[in-house]
């Protein structure tokens, strides 16, 4: 049962699509944001076997990946999963919500997602979206993430805390080395104490790539005393290619200071 506040969203958004039909995110086809058919097209990640730490499928019955039995209990998060591959559909409709302006899509895919989250087995705790940095937001005019964060956070019941966790101004990662790009997305970060201090926090981002934003974030999130701190994402970018063998992320030896 989704909180009370979740149905006069779901009823603007219907009023909305009443007002001005859309048209599907896949196909085109006029009288949804995304039909049935397109929302078929998502490749989810498997339920089994994952990566007891960051979740990332196994192509045998270990319990860490690659990376993570590089560096055992390196990461911020104590768990990360997601919930489809970040390619094909998912791809389309993740980029249509973040540069697309289309706006809707945000209380679908967060039925969608709801759906998979629910069978997660974390405790519940406040959910928490990665933040924007504040010209990025500007410039945007919105956060793609909360789109998706606020209705699921109504949908799972659970308290919805986007003051939790602020973002800095940074300068463009576009042309910095790994490092530098570690150096800059770590300092970004800063977490609202009175707000996550004992609690456990979901920590939702719309892509996990490397993990390091998440990593970052997480950090943040624990300094600032949270107890838990669970990384939910709706997509995750493959690593490597078939046959190749994956290189643990700059990101895991840094954070060892
Ligand atoms: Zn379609
Ligand atoms: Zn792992």
């Amino acid at each position: 049962m989704p909180h009370w506040a979740y149905y006069p969203y779901h009823l603007f958004w219907q009023l909305v699509d009443g007002l001005f039909p859309p048209q599907c995110v896949g196909c085109g086809q006029r009288g949804a944001r995304w039909c049935p058919a397109c929302q078929q097209q998502v490749e989810p990640l498997p339920p089994a076997p994952l990566c007891a730490r960051c979740g990332y499928p196994l192509a045998t019955e270990q319990t860490a990946c690659p990376v993570c039995a590089h560096g055992p209990g390196q990461w911020a998060f104590d768990q990360a999963r997601a919930w489809a591959w970040y390619r094909g559909m998912t791809r389309r409709v993740l980029l249509a919500l973040k540069y697309g302006r289309n706006l809707a899509l945000g209380e679908t895919l967060a039925r969608r997602v709801a759906a998979w989250a629910r069978g997660l087995p974390w405790p519940k705790g406040c959910m928490v979206p990665v933040p924007l940095a504040p010209a990025r937001l500007k410039a945007r005019g919105y956060n793609q993430v909360a789109l998706v964060a606020r209705p699921l956070a109504w949908l799972l019941e659970m308290p919805y805390c986007p003051d939790a966790l602020s973002r800095r101004d940074g300068p463009s990662q576009v042309g910095m080395q790994w490092a530098q790009r570690w150096a800059n997305v770590r300092r970004a970060f800063r977490a609202v104490a009175r707000l996550v201090r004992g609690r456990v926090v979901w920590l939702v981002d719309d892509v996990m790539t490397t993990g390091a934003t998440l990593h970052a974030a997480a950090r943040a999130l624990k300094q600032a005393g949270a107890h838990a701190v669970y990384a939910l994402t709706w997509a995750r970018v493959p690593r490597h290619a078939p046959g190749r063998t994956p290189v643990p992320p700059p990101t895991l030896a840094i954070s060892r200071s």
